[in-house]
């Protein structure tokens, strides 16, 4: 079997699903629930047909894909059809392209599961629509209160509930599924690295040890808005000036604790080039290797944030908006998915990542894994990310391998 020609057919018919296609540089804009992900999610239906695996879909609009019958303790694959805005063809789509071209290998070989496998494409990993990152896996495991995000709206004034109810999912069944959790017994997600870490360690892939633990701060300032031309320095209560302190100080800060941290995001009131402004709001996200170094980060930025705040007679609110505990994936798992990286010859790096996944929320139930995919230039959400073929095909033979693996055990 080709694999280069398989992968090739299967990814280019995803990366056609964009919404942006027509305009070079606007890169893909799949969000969930929207006419690309219903696109997307029949090509995944047509692909897996063309497989012969029975596709179903769960109560939380999770897609499923089965070789055999849905039974307890399956072997599961797979990753994310949505994207952020202006995306990139891989983040997500390589994980679900590669996982149907490896079946197609294992199928191809003749090899005969012992237990059931399946491919899942979970809903809105992303959270881009609805501010929801992996809505689908924190559902099904009971991590995500429906009940506390339906009522969310998009930037048309769409809520969830309407969402996914063009999508024929119905918005009172969200939640728990302890059944579809219970027919996990192990899963292994491929995805493109979201970093230089292979390049720079010149290996194809990677097994994820780990997903660092990450969060989200609101920064509210409030100053006093008056006349740019007439106001004295002496006379201005500036919060752009806190803003900026919080920016530096969110980049020392993670350099202090060998951590990463940004401010993406500003508000600005009342945003025009000729007044002070009344209020900023931004938003810090901060990633570390563990908690501990986290909340150091987070705890440093805030003195100097209330220091700049002081001295420029700004008042200064600092709110968590979000935090995930991080994971440590399975070290039986790894090592077995490692001792079959090099019965196969293929070299591997060990990597921990910054990026959250679906794999991150399901291995605080079941045994989880993830391979990396090198990406050479470590751009993501981007239109510019991207990977070599040759590790595409890398990628896809070590998926098959550790599949066959946990299937034949
Ligand atoms: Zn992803």
């Amino acid at each position: 079997m080709d694999l280069e020609a398989s992968f090739t057919r299967c990814f280019d018919g995803l990366a056609a699903i964009d919404g942006g296609t027509t305009t070079p540089g606007t890169g893909w804009n799949r969000f969930a629930w929207t006419e690309e992900d219903l696109a997307a999610r029949a090509w995944f239906r047509a692909e897996a047909a063309l497989l012969d695996l029975s596709v179903s879909d769960d109560r939380n609009g999770n897609l499923w894909a089965w070789w055999g019958w849905p039974a307890p303790a399956a072997v599961v694959t797979g990753s994310h059809l949505d994207t952020v805005p202006a995306g990139g063809a891989f983040d997500g789509a390589l994980g679900l392209v590669s996982a149907l071209v490896a079946v197609a290998a294992l199928r191809h070989r003749g090899v005969r599961p012992r237990r059931p496998l399946a491919v899942v494409a979970f809903a809105d990993e992303e959270g881009a629509r609805f501010n929801t990152p992996t809505f689908g896996s924190r559902l099904l495991t009971g991590s995500l209160d429906p009940a506390t995000v339906l009522a969310r709206r998009d930037g048309d004034g769409v809520t969830i509930s309407e969402a996914v109810t063009q999508a024929d999912v119905d918005p009172l069944e969200l939640g728990a599924d302890p059944e579809a959790l219970a027919r996990i017994g192990v899963f292994v997600e491929l995805h493109v690295e979201q970093g230089r870490g292979l390049a720079d360690l010149d290996a194809p892939v990677a097994l994820a040890t780990g997903i660092w633990p990450h969060g989200r701060w609101r920064l509210t300032l409030d100053g006093a808005a008056n006349h740019a031309g007439t106001t004295g320095l002496a006379d201005r209560r500036d919060p752009m000036l806190v803003a900026a302190a919080a920016v530096e100080a969110a980049r020392a800060a993670a350099r202090t604790n060998d951590a990463i941290a940004t401010v993406g995001r500003l508000r600005v009131e009342p945003n025009s080039a000729n007044a002070i402004p009344s209020r900023v709001d931004a938003w810090l996200d901060a990633r570390a290797p563990d908690a501990e170094r986290l909340d150091r980060l987070v705890a440093t930025w805030r003195r100097a944030v209330e220091d700049a705040a002081a001295e420029h007679g700004v008042e200064v609110a600092v709110e968590g908006e979000s935090r995930t505990a991080g994971a440590d994936f399975d070290g039986g798992l790894r090592e077995r998915m490692g001792a079959t990286l090099q019965r196969e010859g293929i070299g591997y790096a060990e990597l921990p990542t910054g990026a959250g996944h679906d794999a991150g929320i399901l291995s605080a139930h079941v045994p989880a894994g993830m391979l990396f995919v090198r990406n050479p230039t470590g751009v993501s959400h981007s239109p510019f990310e991207r990977a070599e073929i040759s590790d595409c095909v890398t990628g896809v033979r070590a998926l098959a391998a550790v599949l066959e693996d946990l299937l034949c055990a």
